[in-house]
């Protein structure tokens, strides 16, 4: 974003830009783990038995991040491997800016993990913004909204979590469960799996 006219790029010129911008490369073996090389035999498995398998847990693994300073900027990030025995070529809603990440300091930063397909078509992340700024809605009640009803009610299993420039923290979630957690200045911080 700092160094071209562009705010989103993939294929081949933007690992040239990533290299020539000095970013570290790593050989594939760092991104193996047993447990996803695991999920992902399977999932092909299952796949070529004719089966489908929606157990979250083995189909996704994605992290995000969302911040708040003491000035209210608002900060968002994620990073996935997507969704385990995905085709090649398919973009999930981790890198679109307001499916699967969103921030904007005069609302809300949100990161998303779950079914990334729905969470695209609902631009859940920005929906969630939108909510706040034309509905007026607080972020818990806009985060609920879109977490609960617009993804739960389409087959979009997953969560979100949130903050707004005031620091209010929401981490709603229609799974069965989400790892998660969140620490203001000078707390101690809270982690929580389940409900
Ligand atoms: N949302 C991610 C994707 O669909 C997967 C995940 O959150 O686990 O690529």
């Amino acid at each position: 974003m700092e160094q071209t006219a562009h705010v989103c790029m993939t294929g081949p010129n933007a690992l040239e830009i990533a290299r020539k911008a000095g970013l570290e490369f790593c050989g594939k073996d760092y991104f193996f783990t047993q447990a996803r090389w695991d999920a992902l035999q399977e999932t092909l498995k299952l796949k070529a038995a004719g089966e489908d398998n929606d157990d979250p847990a083995r189909r996704h693994g994605t992290v995000g991040a969302v911040a708040c300073d003491s000035e209210g900027n608002l900060a968002a990030a994620t990073s996935t491997g997507g969704w385990t025995g995905k085709a090649a070529g398919r973009i999930g809603d981790t890198p679109m800016i307001g499916a699967g990440t969103y921030a904007d300091n005069a609302t809300c930063a949100v990161s998303g993990t779950g079914h990334g397909e729905i969470f695209i078509r609902w631009t859940a992340a920005s929906e969630i913004a939108a909510r706040m700024r034309y509905a007026g809605e607080s972020l818990e009640q806009a985060a609920k909204h879109v977490v609960m009803v617009d993804l739960a009610e389409n087959d979009g299993s997953g969560g979100v979590i949130a903050v707004d420039r005031e620091g209010n923290i929401t981490l709603p979630f229609n799974s069965e469960g989400m790892y998660r957690g969140f620490v203001r200045a000078g707390e101690e911080a809270v982690t929580a799996i389940y409900r």
